[in-house]
């Protein structure tokens, strides 16, 4: 009765989510999957018990902020700090400390214990990330912080603001947007079906559908729900 319940609860929460701008998180992600997300094309639905897990990232985030509100040698000066309002993006920074010389962003991540023992540099969509979160605060130093879902272990790396990567995301989503804008879905990957991100896409279906190339959002409906007659 109350697993019942309690996925529902997840699984509406899933429903009806078209996306009307940026996040942080799509920054160097796979530009077709994100304008798929813009158009609420249909996608496959998660698990209840993996949109738990999302909810449990949340709780991990406020046990690592406990003990760093409570430290002397670390001064947390604004958590969850949303970036500046501007009309591309939007994200929340997990923190913003202070050593007492200098600032940092922090971006918490969690994680299983497979992954977390093979992490030996940051994962290069996290380091997209605080890199925006970088350019955003204007500070020039990130901690990545890395939590072991199974045993809380910690592994930590500090990325420092690099101009030139955050200004090439920064136009990768413009340019993403003048397609979502134009209803010009982008073309796949270029090392379609094999990125790490292939393997995990939501719209794995609709991308098989439109074929490669740029296509036209409205054909490529129209063919579809020709098909589907
Ligand atoms: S299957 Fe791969 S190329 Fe296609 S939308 Fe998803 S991530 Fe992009």
């Amino acid at each position: 009765m109350l697993k019942e319940l309690i996925d529902k609860f997840y699984l509406d929460r899933q429903k009806d989510r078209e996306q009307k701008h940026f996040y942080i998180t799509d920054a160097g992600k796979c530009g077709r999957a994100v304008f798929f997300k813009f158009k609420n094309a249909p996608r496959r639905e998660l698990d209840a018990n993996i949109l738990r897990l999302f909810d449990h990232g949340d709780h991990i985030h406020q046990l690592i902020m406990k003990p760093l509100l409570s430290t002397r040698d670390i001064h947390v000066v604004a958590s969850e700090v949303n970036i500046p309002p501007q009309e591309l993006i939007s994200g929340r920074a997990d923190a913003i400390l202070s050593d007492g010389s200098d600032l940092y962003v922090l971006d918490i991540k969690s994680m299983n214990s497979m992954v977390f023992r093979n992490l030996q540099t940051p994962k290069e969509e996290n380091v997209d990330q605080i890199q925006l979160y970088l350019h955003y605060f204007k500070i020039p130093k990130g901690i990545l912080l890395y939590v072991n879902k199974d045993n809380q272990d910690l592994k930590e790396f500090l990325v420092n603001y690099d101009k030139a990567r955050a200004l090439k995301l920064l136009n990768a989503l413009a340019e993403l947007k003048k397609k979502i804008d134009s209803n010009l879905i982008p073309d796949r990957l270029e090392d379609y079906p094999n990125n790490w991100q292939c393997q995990y896409c939501p719209f794995r279906t609709v991308c098989d559908q439109a074929g490669p190339g740029e296509v036209s959002w409205e054909e490529f409906k129209a063919k579809v729900q020709g098909s589907g007659d």
